[in-house]
């Protein structure tokens, strides 16, 4: 069990019904946390690691973007302010770019909250807008040669994407437009991830880009006002996160699980990721929760809970024909369904795949899970 969901039982002990703002679950009780559940040998970490404060074009202090971050139970936020662009430098002079970032790690134990100093580097396309996090200095980042700015970061050791790559203002046809100097900085080890989601956008192409570049699969929010009026919190809405696989719930294990390409992107009612992180996300997060056939039939009482904010859209892939639903259905967040399975013997065990209609583990190609019980 994570920390982090023993902290939501303890909260959930301690103050039991209280209307915080989010989905319902079971009880009634509504949460906004972002939590999803460990997978084999892995810590799962949710992370924002593209964020903008008043330092550059951001709407806010610093502060609040950490007090966004507990709200949402987050593991780690990374501060990327524009390298090249102050808009409100004549109110707000600040020559140091690591500013933002101590301001904001001022405000919060690493424990409760890892933050993480980056930089937005901001050029005309190519390459694009690109966030270098895991910096130690941002300033030796200001230079005029955009190669020599990703190797000045490279050097630092930072993890290095390439932020919304189908954003209009630099990709009118909406499809990034992946060019010579991209493929250079790939194979020179200078750019090492990708946004396949970016705010409220979703790239196919881009997702392409990452499985066949080996690039980690990444979504941010990007925010600039508040991420409660960006994403309508009150209503059941979230940030997009990126969901982070780390050996240990520590800086430098995200840090690693990045470089690894260990990840997950949530984004409204979508997940997006590589197949061998995707499935078993989605297997730890459906529990069968009950097994066992109704009196002397042959109909089994299969019953799942979904343990997270996720909306599942299922399809049954299995062979036996459902006695109450069709063959697509939805399991709300935090909720139990229970589907009758019509398997004509009378089982000891029961294995039941499913398509997972939104998640995606490459283009038009979606996740395919198995749930399995004994039965009672
Ligand atoms: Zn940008
Ligand atoms: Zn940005």
């Amino acid at each position: 069990m994570s920390w982090k969901t023993l902290s939501r039982i303890l909260i959930g002990l301690a103050i039991p019904c209280v209307g915080v703002e989010g989905h319902p679950n079971d009880s009634g009780h509504k949460s906004r946390e972002i939590v999803f559940p460990d997978i084999d040998g892995y810590h799962t970490m949710s992370t924002d690691l593209h964020i903008h404060t008043a330092f550059s074009d951001g709407s806010v202090w610093p502060d609040i973007r950490v007090k966004e971050g507990l709200r949402d139970q987050l593991d780690a936020i990374a501060i990327t302010d524009h390298l090249e662009y102050q808009p409100h430098q004549d109110d707000i002079p600040h020559p140091d770019r690591n500013r933002a970032y101590e301001v904001a790690a001022a405000e919060v134990e690493e424990e409760e909250l890892i933050v993480i100093n980056g930089s937005e580097i901001t050029r005309s396309m190519p390459p694009g807008h690109a966030n270098a996090v895991f910096l130690d200095d941002a300033n030796p980042l200001l230079k005029d040669d955009v190669r020599e700015v990703f190797q000045e970061a490279e050097s630092q050791g930072a993890f290095i994407f390439w932020n919304h790559p189908s954003w209009l203002n630099q990709a009118d046809d909406g499809i990034p437009p992946f060019s010579d100097m991209h493929r250079d900085l790939i194979e020179d080890g200078l750019l090492h991830g990708i946004e396949v989601v970016n705010s409220k956008r979703y790239s196919k192409k881009a997702l392409r880009i990452a499985l066949d570049h080996d690039l980690t699969i990444m979504g941010t929010s990007d925010v600039h006002g508040l991420i409660d009026w960006d994403y309508d919190v009150h209503e059941g809405g979230h940030r997009p996160v990126t969901l982070v696989f780390a050996k240990d719930h520590s800086k430098e294990a995200l840090k690693k699980a990045l470089f690894d390409g260990r990840t997950v992107v949530w984004k409204d009612d979508l997940l997006v990721g590589r197949k061998e992180y995707l499935v078993p996300l989605i297997e730890e997060s459906l529990q069968v929760t009950g097994a066992s056939y109704i009196e002397d039939s042959s109909v089994l009482e299969f019953e799942i809970q979904n343990t997270t904010g996720h909306r599942f859209i299922l399809q049954n892939a299995s062979e036996y024909s459902l006695h109450h639903h069709a063959a697509v259905l939805t399991l709300e967040p935090y909720s139990k369904i229970t589907l009758s399975l019509k398997t004509l013997d009378r089982l000891d065990r029961v294995q039941m795949p499913f398509t997972v209609a939104n998640a995606v583990i490459a283009p038009e190609t979606h996740a395919r899970i198995t749930l399995e019980s004994s039965i009672d």
